[in-house]
């Protein structure tokens, strides 16, 4: 198969190694994560875009109310935006964001379902 049988939305979708949201590479660019940009800066900043996210990951939930939804609670979710977040996502943050996270009290959950 090759990748152009791919459809380009699909293609160019990542999830955010932090809180799981899944976007394009695109919305990532252009509006960084609705959960996390406080912290990663992805916005305008396609190598953040690269570091922070992976377009490697399983399973999709769309959210459209993560205060009671007990998926969201399990997921550990519920406190973020509505949208698709995906159930696992593989790769690591860079240290360098995982210090700063520490710095601001933020605790960095893996969200890659297969090392744990
Ligand atoms: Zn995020």
């Amino acid at each position: 198969m090759s990748f152009d049988s791919i459809p380009k939305d699909l293609r160019g979708l990542r999830a955010c190694l932090v809180c799981s949201l899944v976007k394009t590479f695109d919305q990532f660019e252009f509006d960084g994560c609705e959960n996390c940009e406080e912290f990663l800066r992805m916005k305008n900043n396609k190598d953040q875009v690269y570091d922070c996210t992976s377009n490697n990951f399983d399973g999709l939930i769309a959210v459209m109310s993560p205060d009671d939804s007990w998926v969201c609670k399990w997921q550990r979710i519920n406190r973020f935006q509505k949208g698709v977040y995906a159930i696992s996502v593989s790769g690591r943050l860079p240290n360098g964001i995982i210090r700063d996270m520490k710095n601001r009290g933020i605790p960095y959950r893996p969200r890659d379902t297969s090392q744990r």
